[in-house]
This record gives C-alpha cells, sequence and structure tokens, in this order.
C-alpha cells in the first residue's frame, strides 16, 4: 500500500480524481503538476495515514512512513537541487494540512520548515539576501511555535504572545510596520520568540529539520481530532474517519524582494459570475500577507485596477504609482498567470479560485480548487460555460446547487452594508430574504408603519393578515416548521424563527436582547437566510432575475420528468408561483379563506352554532366568498389542475380567546358572553393535532363538506361560462381508514350531482386524498380502490410517524441534533430511512390496486432537493412546494432524472 504520493516536476503519483486518499489540495496539486503547470515538488502523505495515526499512535505511524518520506523528501533534493537542512544550499519546505473538503478547524499551514541558527546564514549567503533569511526564520518560528507548540494567546483578550513582542520593538525603535525592522531587529526577535517558546513551553524550540517536520506533520493529524474540527464535521455529518491528508511541498519565497510577491486567484468573478479573470497580489510578501489586510493588496488586472480605484477614490496617477496592477507592472508574468487561469479552467471546467507565488521574477502555482460563489454567480456560470461549450446540458444542470437558487428569488441586503451591521442576536434562517422595518408586536398593528417587523413570541393563525403586510416575521419561539416558518416561506416572506435571546413583553411592548430594550417602533433588519437579526436599517436590492436565470428554468424543464406544482391559498400567490413555473397546483388550504376579517365572523358563527340549522345558515354566507376565491386561483392557473383540500385544522383555532373579542362576537351574534365562553371550552382539546380535525370535521359536520365542495364546482361551472378550462382536484385531509374516505367522497359526488343538475352543465374533478397518517398509507391499497389520487402530507405523516408533535418539537429537536441523535430536521429533509417507507410502501400499494393511480407530495419536503429526488424515485407524479420554492424543486426534479 502506497501512503506518500509524489509530485512535482511534470508528473505525479496521484491525480485530481484522488481527492479521498489525498485531500483536495493534495489530489489539485498532483493533477496541475500532471498538465504542466509549475507547482514546487513535494508529496502527501494519505488520509489513511491519519486514521492508521488516531488507531495505532505516534510511533508506529512515523515507523511505517519513515522510508517513504525519506525517499520523497530526497526527490524534492533532485528537483530543487539543495538539501533538507544543509547550512550550505539548505531546501525548506511548507507543511500543509488538506482534508478532502475544505474544513475551519484544521491546522494552519506552517512556512519555511527547516530552519535553524545555523541553516539561516546558509540561506542568506546563498539568496545573497540576509534580510530574507532572517524575516523567514521569524515567520517560521512564529508560525510552527503557534499551530505546534501551542503558542496561543492565553486567554480570549489577551495578545499572541509573538505578536505582543513585536509590538514592543516597534515601540521601541518607534516604527510602524514590519517591514521598517532591521536587519538587526530581526535577529533580535528570532532570540526574543526562541525565548518566550523556552519560558512557555520549558522545551527549546526544536533545531533539527527532520524533528521539526514530524511535528508538524503530527500536529496536522492531531488537528482532524480538535474541537473545532469535530463541531464541524458533526454539523455537516462528515464521518471521522475521513481524516486529513498532509501536504509536504518545497518553498518558494515571495519575500525575497521587489521581483518576488504572492497572490490569489479566480478565473470568473465569484460575486457576479461575470467572464473576467480578477484577484490581488502584494510584491515582496508571503503566505496569507495578502488575506491579513495590514498592507492594501492590489489587483491582477489593469480593468480591476481601475475599478478598483473608483471604488476606493484613488486617483489615477496615485492608482499607476502606487498600486499597479500585476498586468503593469510584470507584463510578462502576467501573461503567464493569465495563461494557467485559463488552462485550468479549461482543463477543469469550474471557475477556479488559485493561489501563486512569484520568487525572483518566476511563477509557481500552489492551489486551486473549484471556487466558492454566490447563487447569482453560480446560475450565470453554468450557463456560460454551456454556451462557451465547455459543459454539456446536464453539466450546467448538475452544476446548480437547488437551495442556492433562493439567494435569486428574494429581495437581498446589499452587501456592503451588510460589512458595517450590528448583529444583536441569531435565530433560525426560516424563510430567507431580507427585510427592514419598525418593530410591532401585534399583527393588527402591522400597517402601523410603512415598513414593520411583526415581533412575536410566536404566531398563530390569527395573525396571517398581519403576516401577510409585515415586511418581516421574527418570533422567539418555535422552529423551522413552525406556523411563522411555513406561512412565510408560502408567503415568500423573510422570517427569521426561534431566537430565544429575545425576551418580548407585549404589555410594555418592548423586546429586550442582552439587557438592550427596544420599542415599537425602532427599526431592526432581519437577514432570513442567516437568521441574523440586525440592530437598524440595512439597505436592501431587488432580486434581479436575469436572462441566464429563465434560460437555465428552460433547460430544466428539458429533462425533468417529474412534475412541480405549488402550495398556494390566493390568486395571487397563484400568479407567482405561474411565473416560476408551477404545473398546477398540489395544494390550497381553504382554511386560509377565513381568516380575512368578515369572514372569519361568518366561520365563528359557523363554530357556536348548536344546530345544524344555524351551521348552514352560516355556511351559506360563506359559499359566495370561497366561491370567488376558487374562481380566482381556478383562473390563475388557466386550465392546469388544482388540488383543493377540505377545511383542516381544529375549530378551535378560529375562535377567539381574547376577552374583548369574545365580547364583540356575543353581541355581533346575539348571544350572551357565558355562551360564547362555554362553547370555546367546549371546543378546547387536550392534543388538538391528534383531536377533532381534517376529515373527522366534514364527517361530523357533513354540512360543511356539502358547501365546500358547492363551491369548488360551482366555481369550476361559472369559469367554464366564461370559456376558461378549471380542473379540481378535491382533497380528503387526514384519513385513516378508507370508510372515512368514503363517506366524504359520498357527500362530494352526491353534492357534485346536485348542481351539475342546477346548472345543466357538468365538469370533470377528481376526489382524493391524502396520505398521512400511518394507517392509511399501510392501507393503501383499499383507500386506491376509491380515491382517484394521492398526495403525500409529510408534514403530519412525520409528525404521527415520530410521535414528534410539530407545535413542540422545537423544544427538543435542536438539543437532538447537536447531540447526533437526528443528523438534521425530519421535518425539513424527509426522513427516507423511516417515512420514508410509508412514502414507498403507500404508493406501491395504492398503484397495486390502481395501476395509474396520481400520486404526489405537498408537504414542506416538496421544495427540499434531496426529498425531490426520493420522490423521484418513488416515481411520484409531482412535488408541491411553496411557491418560492418552486424554481428549486424545478432543477432537483431535473437532476433526479439526469
Ligand atoms: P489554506 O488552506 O489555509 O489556504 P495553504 O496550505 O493553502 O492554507 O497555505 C497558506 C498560504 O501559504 C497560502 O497563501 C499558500 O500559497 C502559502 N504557501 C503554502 N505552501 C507554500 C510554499 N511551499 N511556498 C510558498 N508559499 C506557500
Ligand atoms: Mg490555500
Ligand atoms: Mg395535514
Amino acid at each position: 500500500k502506497t501512503r506518500v504520493y509524489k509530485f512535482g516536476n511534470k508528473t505525479a503519483d496521484g491525480n485530481s480524481k484522488m481527492k479521498n486518499l489525498l485531500g483536495g489540495k493534495g489530489a489539485n496539486l498532483a493533477e496541475m503538476s500532471l498538465i504542466g503547470i509549475p507547482v514546487p515538488p513535494g508529496f502527501t502523505i494519505t488520509t489513511e495515514v491519519c486514521t492508521e495515526y488516531n488507531l495505532l499512535g505516534q510511533e508506529a505511524v512515523v515507523n511505517m512512513i519513515l522510508p517513504e518520506v525519506e525517499q520523497s523528501v530526497a526527490n524534492i533534493e533532485t528537483i530543487m537541487d539543495a538539501k533538507f537542512g544543509d547550512a550550505e544550499n539548505p531546501l525548506l519546505v511548507s507543511v500543509r494540512s488538506g482534508a478532502r473538503v475544505s474544513m475551519p478547524g484544521m491546522m494552519d499551514t506552517v512556512l519555511n520548515l527547516g530552519l535553524n541558527d545555523e541553516v539561516v546564514l546558509g540561506l542568506a549567503k546563498r539568496t545573497n539576501n540576509e534580510r530574507f533569511a532572517w524575516d523567514s526564520y521569524r515567520r517560521f518560528i512564529q508560525m510552527y511555535g503557534d499551530v505546534v507548540l501551542g503558542m496561543k494567546p492565553e486567554s480570549k483578550d489577551d495578545i499572541d504572545p509573538f505578536e505582543e513582542i513585536m509590538e514592543a520593538l516597534k515601540h521601541k525603535r518607534n516604527i510602524q510596520l514590519d517591514t521598517e525592522f532591521t536587519i538587526q531587529d530581526l535577529k533580535d526577535l528570532v532570540y526574543d520568540f526562541k525565548e518566550a517558546v523556552k519560558k512557555r513551553t520549558g522545551h527549546d524550540f526544536p533545531t533539527n529539520p527532520w524533528d521539526q517536520l514530524w511535528g508538524a506533520v503530527i500536529a496536522v493529524f492531531n488537528s482532524w481530532n480538535s474541537d473545532r474540527a469535530i463541531y464541524y464535521r458533526k454539523m455537516h455529518g462528515y464521518p471521522s474517519d475521513w481524516g486529513t491528508a498532509v501536504n509536504v511541498q518545497a518553498m518558494v519565497y515571495g519575500n525575497m524582494g521587489d521581483n518576488s510577491g504572492t497572490g490569489v486567484c479566480f478565473t470568473r468573478d465569484a460575486g457576479t459570475g461575470e467572464d473576467v479573470f480578477n484577484g490581488e497580489y502584494l510584491i515582496n510578501a508571503q503566505g496569507e500577507d495578502v488575506v491579513a489586510g495590514t498592507r492594501t493588496p492590489q489587483q491582477i488586472t489593469k480593468l480591476g485596477s481601475l475599478r478598483w480605484a473608483e471604488l476606493a477614490k484613488v486617483e489615477e496617477e496615485d492608482r499607476a504609482k502606487n498600486y499597479p496592477s500585476l498586468e503593469e507592472l510584470m507584463p510578462s508574468i502576467y501573461k503567464e498567470l493569465n495563461d494557467y487561469q485559463q488552462k485550468l479552467e479549461d482543463h477543469y471546467k469550474d471557475m477556479q479560485d488559485m493561489e501563486f507565488t512569484i520568487q525572483d521574477g518566476k511563477l509557481w502555482m500552489l492551489q486551486t480548487r473549484n471556487g466558492k460563489r454566490t447563487g447569482a454567480a453560480m446560475v450565470k456560470i453554468a450557463m456560460d460555460m454551456l454556451k462557451q461549450g465547455l459543459i454539456d446540458e446536464k453539466q450546467a444542470l448538475l452544476r446548480i446547487e437547488p437551495n442556492k437558487l433562493d439567494e435569486l428569488l428574494h429581495p437581498v441586503f446589499d452587501p456592503k452594508a451588510l460589512k458595517r451591521a450590528h448583529v444583536i442576536a441569531q435565530g433560525l434562517p426560516a424563510s430567507p430574504g431580507a427585510a427592514t422595518g419598525q418593530i410591532v408586536f401585534f399583527a393588527d398593528e402591522a400597517d402601523k408603519y410603512k415598513y414593520t417587523i411583526l415581533t412575536r413570541i410566536e404566531t398563530s393563525p390569527e395573525d396571517l393578515e398581519g403576516m401577510n403586510v409585515a415586511r418581516g416575521i421574527l418570533t422567539a419561539r418555535g422552529g423551522m416548521t413552525s406556523h411563522a416558518a411555513v406561512v412565510a416561506r408560502g408567503m415568500g416572506k423573510c422570517c427569521v424563527s426561534g431566537a430565544g435571546a429575545l425576551k418580548i413583553n407585549y404589555k410594555t411592548r418592548t423586546l429586550t436582547v442582552d439587557g438592550k430594550e427596544y420599542h415599537e417602533g425602532d427599526w431592526i433588519s432581519l437577514n432570513g437566510s442567516t437568521g441574523n437579526i440586525i440592530e437598524g436599517k440595512v439597505a436592501t436590492s431587488e432580486p434581479e432575475l436575469s436572462g441566464e436565470f429563465a434560460e437555465l428554468m428552460k433547460l430544466s424543464d428539458k429533462y425533468a420528468t417529474m412534475q412541480v406544482r405549488t402550495n398556494a391559498d390566493t390568486p395571487k400567490d397563484a400568479k407567482i408561483a405561474r411565473t416560476f413555473g408551477a404545473q398546477g397546483i398540489g395544494l390550497t388550504r381553504t382554511e386560509h379563506m377565513f381568516f380575512e376579517v368578515d369572514r372569519i365572523k361568518a366561520m365563528r358563527e359557523m363554530i357556536l352554532a348548536d344546530t345544524v340549522k344555524g351551521r348552514k345558515h352560516a355556511l351559506e354566507q360563506l359559499l359566495p366568498m370561497q366561491r370567488e376565491d376558487f374562481e380566482g386561483i381556478f383562473e390563475a392557473m388557466q386550465g392546469l389542475p388544482v388540488t383543493v383540500r377540505l377545511l383542516d385544522p381544529p375549530l378551535h383555532e378560529f375562535v377567539p380567546h381574547q376577552l374583548i373579542q369574545q365580547k364583540e362576537l356575543a353581541e355581533d351574534m346575539h348571544i350572551s358572553l357565558e355562551a360564547v365562553k362555554s362553547k370555546i371550552s367546549e371546543l378546547e382539546e387536550f392534543n388538538p393535532m391528534l383531536g377533532h380535525r381534517g376529515c373527522r370535521l366534514g364527517n361530523t359536520y357533513p354540512e360543511i363538506t356539502e358547501m365546500q365542495a358547492r363551491a369548488i364546482i360551482e366555481a369550476a361551472l361559472n369559469l367554464k361560462a366564461k370559456g376558461i378550462v378549471a380542473k379540481p382536484e378535491i382533497m380528503v385531509p387526514l384519513i385513516g381508514t378508507i370508510q372515512e374516505f368514503e363517506m366524504q367522497e359520498g357527500i362530494i359526488r352526491s353534492t357534485a350531482e346536485k348542481v351539475f343538475e342546477e346548472y345543466g352543465d357538468t365538469i370533470e374533478y377528481l376526489v382524493g386524498t391524502m396520505i398521512e397518517i400511518p394507517r392509511a398509507a399501510l392501507t393503501a391499497d383499499l383507500i386506491a380502490e376509491k380515491a382517484e389520487f394521492f398526495s403525500f402530507g409529510t408534514n403530519d405523516l412525520t409528525q404521527m410517524t415520530f410521535g414528534y408533535s410539530r407545535d413542540d418539537a422545537g423544544k427538543f429537536l435542536p438539543i437532538y441534533i447537536e447531540k447526533g441523535i437526528l443528523k438534521v430536521d425530519p421535518f425539513e429533509v424527509l426522513d427516507q430511512e423511516g417515512v420514508g417507507q410509508l412514502v414507498k410502501m403507500g404508493t406501491e400499494k395504492g398503484r397495486s390496486t390502481k395501476p395509474n393511480l396520481k400520486v404526489g407530495i405537498c408537504g414542506e419536503h416538496g421544495g427540499e432537493p434531496s426529498s425531490v429526488e426520493f420522490c423521484y424515485n418513488t416515481g411520484m407524479n409531482y412535488v408541491s412546494c411553496s411557491p418560492y420554492r418552486v424554481p428549486i424543486a424545478r432543477i432537483a426534479s431535473a437532476q433526479a432524472a439526469i
């Protein structure tokens, strides 16, 4: 078994396909070497060795790889014509960590390894550059001390022990910059640094280069099990046996003087996706100096430099003299770098993020990887590369991370404004987007100011209108599937939920965070994509759905076979979803239509009525309103199928809980307050989610189903008269037995017949059911004898399969995820292992009775990419999701089919 892979001099033992074994950095260094790009020679110790180290310990592992490492060091020596540890002609190396995915928490890089008091003299003599040699030594002790010997600040507010020494010397010498140190200063620093190490660790700084090398290699392995790395792995579900690779590589020096330098560059713009080469560099600098921000980095291209100067308000004369681009300053190096970036992008066929160093007029490449990018850049780059013939249509589609499209669909904060923002607390990123507004605490006051943030402990269906009016929604309680979160996502409205640090006092109308009080009318801002809550106003900009976005969507239709519908309760939502390409409505929640002011009265009257006659009277008032709603939705969907779900929530959600409202209701209905109160307490349930709701309502109060069926059929017939086709699919919620369905179906069909007779005309319609109770999935073959379609309600199905109450899960789910009992929130990502079995079984059993049974999903999962793929594999006809997730589901559907 090979444990050490060499690279350099246009050859390599590994290649870019070996990321699991060599880590991302090592695999790409090998690949660059293979395609003839100059990388300093070196070698990669595999990730497997890291795992072996964790099992066998240091001694065993060092013995095991010693021969290979010695041989690989010798190989570098041959190529570089220098010797590791030699005082005359020394070779120095860097030691770099590199897991298969880039990971914060891993060991930082150690540069200039191999120096000691003798070698530094040789380096100075050989390069004829004493200053450079001592600067490198100073940097080496600092880095090695920090990452290998643990010379960290002693406490959170302490400064770095080496920085402290440098600051003291700068103060004494009355200078500002590192570059102002004299050679003697650098020598003094080296001495003081070593003293500090001895004092703190009790040991001398290691002088033997081989001891230094093993020390650094082992430190990389140990960093794999640092707290931060473990935490990060858990968060992303990466297994601990992946391990990290170690890259050891000959040093090239960007700090050798004005003919040297170092930089970072990108083949395209990572923010916008624009196809322009760009990046930054610094002359006479090493390693991370460019990112460290102590000196102003300069632009690589002249174009970039001009753009930068405009933003930074730098005069042209000043720019050309003090901040010239690499293109202007070193034209031939620039040309070579430009060739490499082109070559690398052509080779990897993706946007590259690269590191390079110029040593005394010679260019070396030190790293390349697929660059991180914004959602907008992701779309533009994929479509541009398709047009440029770099990738084909399928590859272009597979380049899209569906969830990142979210960024494109909601208003966004201006990135510059965001940098200055003061974050006061963090909640869950419940619904993406950006919102700035004045705090209001009550839904009915959401229109008190022009832009408001509805700030609640939690929201309830009664708050719907206010939520719609507000710019953003903030809650102190509730998870990603809390009422506020689900409704906000449906509206495409920015929402941060479950921000536990918020203390909301409705009485005093104050919000307290960390001891600071905010009042009604104060401005705050929400970042629904990160969950950040920000003090004051932050400027936003509307998203632009660029030409490339539309092209991408069209392309997805070419490959997707499973359709995407939307969950929409209003004509407005339906229209938005259609512009995003929804192919029908998979769920209209009729109860949402009852919350408007004049309707809720009729609804409450219906609920409080004690007799069938009383209920019918109230329902007659509701009928025309519902019919009008359906007409609007059917018309918006222009002949596409519309699934309408009959009334689902427990009735008590509709009755008023405040005394004033109860009094009003009593007056309106000419009954006593006592009567209202007693009815309300009668409706109270211990466990409303498992109580009197769903088809249990329609089966106990058939007149409700009758009214709703009539409204649907009449609406369709009215449109037919106007020449508009409507395709209603009437859906019975929450059935567990075929008998429950049969009873509802009977009412619907006989009502339809009646209406057809009255109109002297007919339309086509379907009657189907939701499968959201485990028993329904288990008996799906029986249910399919009657039901004409199935729609999996995976919110309730998840709730009932896990036995987790959706409304209470916020208390323990975060802890479960933190402790690793659950990997993800099952209300967000469909649990394929458990709940998925019921979905599969339900589909198979249903189709065993009715082979062409139409099957879809309408839970929140319908817009989550991995769940969409699962639905495709299950053989569903469609997924249905909130309007703003339609494009995401369309891409996920196309990807599943590729
Ligand atoms: P990270 O993963 O944090 O980017 P790297 O291993 O890429 O860490 O190294 C950090 C910095 O050190 C980079 O700027 C890189 O270019 C530089 N560097 C690493 N190895 C060498 C080397 N052999 N010669 C010169 N610079 C190097
Ligand atoms: Mg790097
Ligand atoms: Mg349900």
